[in-house]
C-alpha cells in the first residue's frame, strides 16, 4: 500500500537539481512510497512528530540524512534531532 503521505511530501514534489538526484527520487518513491519500505522511512517518522508531511524538508532522504550535495544547515533544530533520534534507533 502506497504511503499516506504522498500527496504532501516534499521530497517527492522537490525539482531534482541535477539527475543523480532525480533518479535517487525516483528509487525512493519506488522502494519507500510505493513499495514496502515506509514502515522504516525517516521522514514518515518526522513527519507524524511535527504533524505535516509538508513540514519535513525536502532535501532529506528516507534515511534521515540529506540528500547528497546537500547540508542539513537549513533544517530546523527540532527536525534535526527527530530525524537522528529515528536514524539511531
Ligand atoms: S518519502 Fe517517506 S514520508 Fe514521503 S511519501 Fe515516501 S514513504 Fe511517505
Amino acid at each position: 500500500m502506497e504511503c499516506e503521505n504522498m500527496p504532501k511530501c516534499s521530497l517527492l514534489n522537490m525539482a531534482p537539481p541535477n539527475r543523480e538526484v532525480g533518479l535517487a527520487q525516483q528509487g525512493f518513491i519506488r522502494l519507500y512510497c510505493r513499495g514496502g519500505m515506509k514502515e522504516k522511512c525517516v521522514r514518515r517518522t518526522v513527519a507524524r512528530s511535527l504533524g505535516d508531511p509538508a513540514r519535513v524538508p525536502p532535501n532529506m532522504m528516507p534515511n534521515g540524512l540529506p540528500i547528497s550535495g546537500t547540508d542539513d544547515s537549513n533544517w530546523p533544530s527540532e527536525v534535526k534531532i527527530l530525524a537522528i533520534r529515528r536514524f539511531r534507533i
